[in-house]
């Protein structure tokens, strides 16, 4: 019997979730009936950057198969460790645009809040995988973003990121809003996660009262690479979100190993559909150090690109794009 006093008790079972992840590379091999050949090497990988994989997700990979796509994206691997001519640890210059700490100014309009380091899951292509977050997350930061936002009344959008902010709870996050809020100008609320696709239970009621809530327009973007990540779970969830008014975006980074094949990319966007959400962008992978392995050429990006759009309606193709850093937006290299 679960008393008060047990661990977890109250905690929503997505909390619990993230509690219990798996962080250690030797667990996650064992799990999936997987040699430990290159153990010491992919501990090495995982050193300044570890391991973070929800049960959930490691419950979608196929095991004996040590090319999972889904398997690919968390595990540390010895590639990480090789220095890559190109690749750096901020590969959009984002340290030049932050006016206040926690707070990135690019582009017109929006302004995106850096709310917390935290990610449910560690994505070993992510662009902020050296980000410095302990100078951006100091005690006072929504303070000051606020501040800042409140003077800025050209901006009308504010987009949530991190880290991943679904890994701040309900009161947390209303607090946020409630701030955000109190800002005629600010009228979309876009909010970037993957949590909902690692944690599908992340899609709670009370996340959706927040979202919902008739003085924003709200955007999910969510980030799903693979048709195995949209599982019915969640797809349930988004199409609930879907009949509250809440636009769904979803957005994937074009990975070798993982989605560089037509077929996978066809079953994304179909599946993307099913749960009421629309295929947005298609990133090219940022050039941060120790992803060089996930790279993808803009010839056979534009290729597949190209077949995408000869085996979907346009409303399922997504925009092909790459952020470069200084620029006034993302370049669209085929829409
Ligand atoms: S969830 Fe997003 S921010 Fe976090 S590691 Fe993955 S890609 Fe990066």
């Amino acid at each position: 019997m679960i008393t008060q006093d047990a661990p977890g008790w109250e905690l929503p079972d997505w909390r619990r979730q993230q509690a219990d992840l798996i962080t250690d590379p030797a667990e996650l091999l064992s799990m999936l009936g997987l040699a430990a050949d290159a153990l010491p090497e992919q501990l090495a990988a995982a050193r300044d950057f570890p391991l973070r994989v929800p049960r959930a997700y490691a419950a979608l990979m196929t095991p004996g198969d040590p090319d999972d796509p889904l398997l690919r994206q968390v595990m540390s691997v010895p590639e990480e460790l090789l220095e890559q001519p190109g690749y750096t640890a901020d590969p959009l210059d984002e340290s030049d645009h932050t006016p206040v700490p926690g707070l990135l100014h690019k582009y017109h309009g929006r302004a995106l809040l850096v709310v917390t380091g935290a990610c449910a899951v560690h994505c070993r292509y992510c662009f902020r995988r050296h980000f410095p977050y302990q100078t951006h997350l100091s005690g006072k930061r929504w303070e000051q973003a606020l501040a800042w936002l409140s003077e800025r009344p050209d901006i009308n959008e504010v987009i949530l990121s991190g880290g991943d902010p679904l890994t701040l709870n309900n009161r947390r996050l209303g607090q946020l809003l409630e701030g955000l809020a109190a800002l005629p100008h600010l009228v979309r609320l876009r909010v970037h996660s993957r949590t909902p696709v690692v944690i599908p239970e992340r899609l709670d009621d009370g996340l959706l009262a927040l979202m919902a809530d008739p003085r924003w327009r709200s955007v999910l973007v969510l980030h799903a690479n693979h048709p195995r990540e949209l599982s019915p779970s969640l797809l349930e969830r988004t199409r609930q979100w879907q009949r509250a008014g809440i636009t769904l975006l979803n957005q994937s980074v074009l990975l070798a190993g993982v989605n560089d094949d037509l077929e996978t990319l066809v079953r994304l966007s179909e599946r993307l559909h099913e749960g009421g959400i629309m295929p947005y962008y298609l990133h090219l992978l940022d050039k941060v150090q120790g992803a060089a392995h996930f790279a993808v050429s803009d010839d056979q990006a534009r290729g597949l690109h190209h077949q995408l759009r000869g085996r979907l309606p346009g409303f399922l193709v997504p925009r092909l794009s790459r952020e470069e850093p200084g620029e006034a937006a993302k370049t669209v290299l085929a829409g």
